[in-house]
């Protein structure tokens, strides 16, 4: 190649590389420092409740505190405030108006897991099950022969409520879906994958150790009942107002023989969620502009509902510290920039056939920015326009940000949605940004390093910035 040709081409090609070429090494250290804060994030929260309690520890450490309405809110302040136990907002409150707008990052703290059913201790060939409804996108099959634990709470009807932990702790008995063996598993493998286990045996197996007389009935579904009963209080009615969450029991820890990656339940989305807070409570400064954390509730089943993103939770939070400066929220809303933070899909190699290579996210090519997501023509995606990835483009290259710009997989493979819309829909300038992911959605997803750091670098980038 001649000396001319490589130039023309260094000036004029993209020079996308993976991160690794472009990395500063003396960073190297503090990616391992977050990475290890990120783990223990993952295992403390794996639940959106659980996920909530430990961003308030972690944020009142920083000496965040819980917002309450009316309360005077003035620049270098940090407040926070729950909604329900299941979302948290987090402000530190900028130089400037709220009038010049906000920087928010919004991802999500609900993962895919198994939820029981409001009735659903049964028993059955002597054998003591819960019966659970999957809850969001998940592939069933990956969901058997795992070991699960239970998480969530029991509301009482005297105003209590009972926290319910089975499994998390060291020597604590774990769940598990059990599967046909393969000896007999002959026309279950002719099915679709979709269909080779259906929802319905999606039960967890509780025990098999019954109680009393042979002319007993009943004796294994009444032993559980009794433990649980002496455990928590509760009898099988108490179930009716529950949220008890099956998910998977395996903590987080680092994959690869050079443990450049991280495998754990949930990085989608916490992955981005720790992101979007750890560089919020790593602001050294007071920001130009209200830096805004959303961690959402309900993404994976559409963000419906009264913690997800489409709530008017969120206004109602941005409305009452506008009013606090005399701002109306609208005048607020159409100067903030939203980077809507959640995971993408990694090209996976094993899989090259659902992916448009020159468009798809690799793994360690840093944050992967999404101009939209959705599906088919587009449908569901808020589609920034290209001032506003030209906006992000600027800032992340200003503090040294590696990232790279993908879609979701090839046009009419399927697709997917984020809460980017429903900021976009409030007239809120939005830009979905995330980690990619191998096997999204299973109960073990695998991230990289690198792209969990450079993902925190762009938070930071957007919290920071000056316009
Ligand atoms: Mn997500
Ligand atoms: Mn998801």
């Amino acid at each position: 190649m001649s000396d001319e040709i490589k130039e023309l081409k260094e000036k004029l090609f993209s020079g996308r590389k993976n991160g690794y070429d472009r990395f500063d090494s003396t960073e190297q250290a503090a990616m391992e420092a977050y990475c290890d804060g990120y783990k223990s994030f993952l295992d403390k929260g794996k639940t959106e409740r659980l996920c909530a309690v430990e961003t308030i520890r972690l944020a009142e450490e920083k000496g965040y505190k819980p917002y309450v309405r009316g309360m005077e809110v003035s620049s270098g302040d940090k407040v926070y405030l729950c909604n329900r136990g299941k979302s948290v907002m987090l402000a530190h409150i900028g130089k400037k108006s709220l009038a010049e707008g906000a920087q928010i990052a919004a991802a999500h703290i609900d993962s895919p897991r198994l939820d029981l059913k409001p009735n659903p201790l049964y028993e059955e060939s002597e054998l003591a099950y819960f019966k659970t409804h999957y809850y969001g996108g998940l592939r069933k099959y990956q969901w058997v022969t795992i070991p699960l634990e239970l998480r969530g709470v029991i509301a009482l009807k005297d105003g209590t409520t009972a926290a319910v932990n089975i499994g998390a702790e060291e020597g604590d008995p774990k769940l598990v879906i059990t599967d046909l063996l393969p000896h007999l598993g002959q026309e279950q493998s002719k099915k679709p994958l979709a269909e080779a286990v259906p929802g319905e045996t999606l039960n967890l197996l509780l025990g098999s150790r019954p109680i009393g007389d042979e002319d007993d009935t009943g004796r294994v579904k009444l032993a559980v009942m009794k433990l649980l009963n002496e455990k928590y209080g509760i009898t099988e009615d108490d179930f009716t107002s529950a949220e008890l969450e099956a998910v998977p029991a395996a903590g987080a820890c680092d994959i690869g023989l050079d443990r450049s990656l991280i495998g754990a339940y949930g990085h989608d989305d916490r992955v981005c969620g720790y992101a979007a807070l750890k560089a919020l409570l790593d602001l050294e400064e007071t920001p130009e502009k209200t830096a805004v954390c959303v961690l959402a509730d309900k993404e994976e089943i559409g963000s419906d509902g009264v913690t997800g993103m489409q709530s008017a939770a969120f206004d109602t939070f941005m409305e009452d510290l506008c009013a606090a400066q005399d701002v109306p929220v609208r005048v607020c809303f159409e100067k903030s920039f939203c980077l809507s933070a959640d995971v993408t899909a990694a090209y996976d190699p094993d899989y090259a056939e659902v992916y448009e290579k020159r468009n798809a996210a690799f793994v360690n090519y840093g944050i992967g920015l999404c101009k939209y997501t959705g599906a088919r023509g587009k449908s569901g995606a808020s589609d920034a326009d290209a001032e506003t990835v030209a906006y992000v483009r600027r800032l992340f290259d200003d503090a040294g940000v590696i990232w790279q710009i993908a879609e979701l997989g090839k046009v009419d493979a399927g697709g997917g949605g984020t809460v980017a819309m429903y900021m976009a829909n409030r007239n809120i300038t939005t830009l979905d940004a995330g980690v990619p992911v191998l096997s999204m959605h299973a109960p073990f997803e695998t991230v990289a390093k690198l792209d969990c750091w450079e993902t925190y670098k762009g938070m930071k980038a957007v919290y920071e910035a000056k316009n």
